[in-house]
């Protein structure tokens, strides 16, 4: 396993529970940092978003979410995330 540091510019607090697992956030984000569960379902039965790092802070996962299920707080400073491959 190798590590990799990922330049990361804002996070976003996901309400799991608002999430009706439409997949439309996945696609939208443009540097694929969420993904959606695969054997995890929220509260209504539905997958929905986790993320990863390398969120920039861009907000199009707000803008495209019907749920509003997204909240999106950029940093003031990048961040460097270690991730494991
Ligand atoms: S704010 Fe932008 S980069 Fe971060 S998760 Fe949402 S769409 Fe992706
Ligand atoms: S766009 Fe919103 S409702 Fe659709 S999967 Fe993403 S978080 Fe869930």
């Amino acid at each position: 396993m190798s590590e990799k540091r990922v330049l990361t510019r804002g996070t976003v607090v996901i309400d799991v529970d608002a999430c009706k697992g439409c997949d439309l956030c996945i696609d939208a984000c443009p540097p694929g940092v969420l993904t959606m569960t695969s054997h995890e379902l929220n509260a209504r039965g539905y997958a929905f978003p986790i993320l990863s790092p390398g969120c920039t802070g861009c907000r199009i996962c707000a803008q495209i979410c019907p749920d509003f299920v997204f909240q999106v707080y950029k940093y003031d400073e990048p961040i460097e995330l270690v991730v494991n491959e």
